[in-house]
């Protein structure tokens, strides 16, 4: 395997391809650096090599790792990606900058819980399942649309975008890719701020270029940076 350092410039070449391809501003795509199941020295290894935004799915390991003495000082900024349940949020609350994978009303209830009593501003991303594919988490569509009013009453919890996982099949992927994107066009006039609800996070290691294609603002990737799992 190449090193992580070339790994991520390559990343960085391709991203700005697919932007120049769909005629979007690189700046645009920010590169979120799954390191699940990797060990903290690959994240350091990454981040001497200047990237300082990071994924991690397990809260387990998530916490194990954001107090591990390699990293804790480093001022990294953690994005939690993985299914969230709701009795592990107050282990996680005020660690993590984004938490893209809330998927019900109860668990985004229980966040806005957690961040009144610990007077924190959470940004969260809602999941929907946009192949319909039944082993996935997220809210569906409609489930969706019809959830958005009560969660955007929430307090102390801002709705900053939406996450999906697209179907392996790269043409699938795109239109599911997509219709992310018509959804959100679809949450900002019922949103109380929509100058806030930008973000589009889709797209990993194999399907990100479809995925700014139809403008991810968030990219996860963590095979093509750290290698297989
Ligand atoms: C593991 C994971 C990724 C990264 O996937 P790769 O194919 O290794 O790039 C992205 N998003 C989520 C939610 C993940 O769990």
């Amino acid at each position: 395997m190449d090193s992580i350092a070339a790994n991520i410039e390559t990343i960085r070449e391709q991203i700005h391809a697919a932007c120049i391809e769909a005629g979007r501003d690189p700046a645009g795509v920010r590169l979120i650096a799954v390191s699940k199941t990797h060990p903290a020295s690959l994240i350091k290894e990454a981040f001497d090599a200047g990237h300082i935004v990071f994924g991690e799915s397990y809260v387990q390991e998530f916490l194990e790792k954001c107090e591990d003495p390699l990293l804790a000082q480093l001022g990294i900024e953690w994005h939690f990606i993985g299914h969230l349940q709701s009795n592990k949020i107050r282990s996680i609350i005020g660690k993590v900058s984004l938490i893209h994978g809330i998927d019900k009303l109860s668990t985004a209830e229980e966040l806005s819980k957690r961040a009144l009593r610990n007077n924190l501003q959470v940004d969260y991303l809602l999941e929907v399942n946009t192949s319909g594919e039944a082993s996935k988490y997220g809210m569906s569509p409609e489930e969706l649309l019809s959830l958005a009013e009560s969660l955007f009453t929430l307090p102390n919890i801002t709705l900053r975008g939406l996450m999906t996982i697209a179907s392996p099949d790269r043409v699938l992927a795109q239109q599911e890719f997509r219709l992310l994107r018509t959804l959100l066009d679809a949450l900002k006039p019922i949103s109380p701020d929509p100058s806030k609800l930008t973000e589009l996070s889709m797209g990993m290691s194999g399907d990100f270029r479809e995925a700014i294609h139809e403008g991810a603002t968030m990219i996860r990737v963590g095979t093509a940076i750290f290698g297989w799992r």
